[in-house]
C-alpha cells in the first residue's frame, strides 16, 4: 500500500479521490498568508461545515416565530429533535437505533453510563482503564470509585505498555483481563488513545471482558467519525463519544451514547433519571414514578439542546452523503499512509524523531503522533508559521490528523515538505 502510494504525486491522488469535493463543504481557516491553512487538528476540533450556520439559523427563526409553540410547530419539531439524529449517529458507530441516543456532553454521558455499568460489589470491584487516558476520563473514573466508597488506588487498574514501547499489545490487555478475573467489574478504555493514536481491538477486549464476567465500555471521543465500528456486533456493553472532534459539530457540541440492545428493556438497571428519559406517552402527565423509555433513550435527562443538535444534524448529513464511515475510512487509510511515507522519508534517527502511533493501519485511525526528541516546540512553531495547524502535547509530541472529509493529499504533501525543510535547515545550522 505504502509502496504504491510513494510514486504518485499528491495532485494525482487528489484527482483520483472520490471524496475530494467534500473539502468545499467546510470553512478552512486562513493561515498567516491569508490562504487556507493545512488543518491537522480535526482530532481536537473539527472544522465548520458550511451548512451548519443555516441549520442553526433555521432554529433561531423558529424560536423567533413560534416561541414555546416551536416544540410542536417548528419545522424540525423540537419535541422529538433528538430522534432525528439517532439513525445517523447509530450508523457512525455501527449500532441499532434503539442502542443510541444523542444528548448532553461527553464527560456527563461517561458518568451516566458508569453509574449504570460500574456497579462494584464486595469482591468484584475493579475497573480497568488505559494508563495515560484523557484526563477527564481519569477524573471521572476516580470520582466514580469514590462514589462507591472505594479507594481509587485500589479500584482502578491501569494498562501500561511494556518497557521501551509506547502502545499496548492486545495480548497483554487480554492477559491482564484474565489475571484480574472475577475481581473485574468494568472495563473502560478509549477506542483510540488521544495521545498515541492507537486504536484498540474493541471486539477482542469485549470478548475478554465478557469471559471474566465484566462489563465493557469505550470512550469513543477519538474513534467516532474516525474508525469504522460495529459496536452492536462486537457486543460492546456501553460507549459514548463527542461530536466536535471527527464529527465536526462545533465547540462543546453534543455527545452520543450507546447502550447495547440486551439492556434495552431493563427498567430495573440503576441509573440517574430525568424527565426526558421517561416514557413519552406520559411524560407530560407529570406523574410520580420513573418509567424509562426502552433503549439508550431511557438514559436521557433533559429536553433536547436544539442549537448544538442542529449543527450535529448538518454534520451527520455530510457523513452520510460522503458514503458513511466505510468510504471515509478508505480515504483516511490512504491519507495517513501517505503522511507516514513522507515522515519516514526524512530518515531521521529515532533519537530525534519517532512515530509512536502503530504502523499497522488496523491499530490506528487517521492520527499520527510524532515524538520529537529535540527542538519539538520549535518545529511545531515552524509549522504554524507556514499555515500548518498541528497540535502540541506536552512534553514533546506533535499530533497530525489528516481527516478524509476535508484534508487533501496536497495538505499532507505540504506538511511533509515543511518537515523536510525544517530538518534540512537544521542540518545546515548544526554542521
Ligand atoms: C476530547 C475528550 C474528552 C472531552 O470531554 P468533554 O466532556 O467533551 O469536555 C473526554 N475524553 C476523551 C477521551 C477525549 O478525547
Amino acid at each position: 500500500m505504502i509502496a504504491q502510494l510513494a510514486p504518485a504525486t499528491a495532485a494525482q491522488l487528489d484527482a483520483a479521490d472520490p471524496l475530494a469535493a467534500f473539502r468545499q463543504e467546510f470553512h478552512l481557516p486562513p493561515g498567516p498568508d491569508g490562504q487556507p491553512c493545512a488543518y491537522f487538528c480535526g482530532n481536537s476540533l473539527g472544522l465548520q461545515p458550511k451548512t451548519a450556520r443555516a441549520a442553526v439559523e433555521q432554529e433561531f427563526e423558529a424560536w423567533e416565530r413560534f416561541g414555546v409553540e416551536g416544540h410542536f410547530q417548528a419545522p424540525s419539531f423540537w419535541m422529538n429533535y433528538h430522534d432525528t439524529l439517532t439513525e445517523a449517529a447509530a450508523r457512525v458507530v455501527g449500532a441499532l437505533p434503539i442502542e443510541v441516543v444523542v444528548m448532553n456532553s461527553l464527560t456527563v454521558n461517561l458518568h451516566l453510563l458508569l453509574v449504570s455499568f460500574y456497579r462494584p460489589t464486595g469482591s468484584r470491584y475493579r475497573i480497568l482503564m488505559e494508563g495515560g487516558a484523557f484526563p477527564s476520563d481519569q477524573y471521572a473514573i476516580e470520582s466514580q470509585a469514590r462514589l462507591h466508597g472505594l479507594d481509587p488506588a485500589e479500584a482502578i487498574v491501569e494498562l501500561v505498555p511494556r518497557p521501551g514501547e509506547y502502545t499496548l499489545r492486545t495480548a497483554d490487555i487480554e492477559a491482564k483481563i484474565a489475571e484480574l478475573g472475577d475481581s473485574l467489574a468494568t472495563i473502560l478504555i478509549g477506542g483510540v488513545n488521544y495521545y498515541t493514536g492507537q486504536a484498540f481491538d474493541m471486539a477482542a477486549i469485549t470478548r475478554a471482558g465478557h469471559a471474566v464476567g465484566a462489563l465493557v465500555g469505550f470512550d469513543l471521543a477519538h474513534a467516532a467519525g474516525n474508525l469504522e465500528m460495529h459496536l452492536h456486533d462486537w457486543d460492546v456493553d456501553f460507549a459514548c463519544w463527542c461530536s466536535y472532534k471527527y464529527l465536526n459539530s462545533g465547540p462543546g457540541g453534543t455527545s452520543g451514547a450507546f447502550v447495547h440492545e440486551r439492556f434495552a428493556h431493563r427498567p430495573d438497571l440503576v441509573r440517574l433519571a430525568g424527565w426526558w428519559g421517561h416514557d413519552p406517552s406520559e411524560r407530560f402527565q407529570m406523574k410520580k414514578g420513573f418509567r424509562p423509555m426502552p433503549g439508550a433513550a431511557g438514559w436521557q435527562l433533559s429536553n433536547a439542546q436544539i442549537f448544538p443538535m442542529a449543527i450535529h444534524r448538518a454534520s451527520l448529513e455530510l457523513v452520510d452523503r460522503a458514503g458513511g464511515m466505510a468510504a471515509l475510512r478508505r480515504k483516511s487509510k490512504q491519507l495517513t499512509a501517505h503522511l507516514e511515507t513522507l515522515v519516514r522519508a526524512l530518515a531521521l534517527p529515532s533519537t530525534q524523531l519517532e512515530i509512536i502511533t502503530p504502523a499497522d493501519p488496523a491499530q490506528r485511525g487517521c492520527q499520527l503522533s510524532v515524538l520529537v526528541h529535540q527542538r519539538g516546540r520549535e518545529l511545531f512553531d515552524y509549522l504554524a508559521a507556514q499555515g500548518i495547524i498541528a497540535d502540541w502535547r506536552e512534553p514533546n509530541v506533535i499530533r497530525l490528523a489528516p481527516v478524509p472529509l476535508y484534508n487533501s493529499f496536497g495538505d499532507v504533501q505540504r506538511v511533509g515538505e515543511a518537515l523536510a525543510r525544517f530538518f534540512s535547515e537544521q542540518l545546515v545550522v548544526n554542521s
